[in-house]
């Protein structure tokens, strides 16, 4: 079994949402210094590289990412390349992807393998508009992933977010699907349990059997 980690590393250098804290990470024991062990601290955003969004992140009623449905994160996905999408992704883009019906996770992969060695996630991305978000929820999707820091425009986050995460479809942002090419695979992404949390850092998984 082939197993692709599509999570970004956590480090200072991180690029994260713009006005959110870079991650850090500090080593507050040192066996170098005559401690039994090393131990370290981090302090982040919870939307910090690779995540998900909690249904609290844009509804004031909404849960937090412990109530996020474990078997919506774990199972069959499928990678679709939008790379060559110009603008943001609507209900007729969407639509002429040719998704299969019944399809539960759609992973989509605005930043091409071309753009290895540059920061990551791209700043200039491609979000799914509040159209496009209902027709993935009419479809019966429960899970949306995407290789940027949001799944919506960056000028206007809220609707998108809101459609999806009224319909409970899960969010997972910040994936890393540049080597990872368009196809069906299972995903596995587990999201740290932190209570009434608006979201939390993953590790996401693509296996191939
Ligand atoms: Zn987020």
């Amino acid at each position: 079994m082939l197993v692709i980690d599509i999570s970004v590393p956590i480090a200072p250098t991180l690029p994260v949402y713009p006005g959110d804290p870079p991650p850090r990470i500090a080593r507050i024991a040192d066996c170098a210094h005559g401690d039994l062990a090393i131990v370290s601290t981090i302090a982040a955003a919870v939307h910090v590289g690779t995540h998900v969004d909690a249904p609290s992140h844009f509804l004031p009623d909404g849960g937090g990412v412990e109530t996020l449905p474990l078997d919506a994160l774990i199972g069959e996905a499928v990678v679709v390349d939008v790379t060559a999408a110009r603008g943001h992704l609507d209900r007729t883009t969407l639509e002429r992807l040719g998704l299969a019906p019944g399809e539960r996770r759609v992973l989509f992969k605005t930043v091409g393998e071309d753009a290895l060695g540059r920061p990551h996630p791209a700043a200039d991305w491609i979000g799914i508009l509040p159209d496009g978000a209902a027709w993935l929820v009419e479809q019966g999707v429960r899970l949306v992933g995407v290789d940027t820091l949001s799944c919506a425009p960056l000028d206007d986050p809220a609707p998108t977010h809101q459609v999806l995460l009224r319909a409970g479809v899960v969010i997972l942002e910040g994936l890393d699907l540049r080597s990872v090419a368009p196809g069906r695979y299972h995903l596995v992404c587990l999201p740290l349990r932190i209570p009434g949390a608006d979201g939390s850092p993953a590790r996401a998984v693509l296996l191939v059997e």
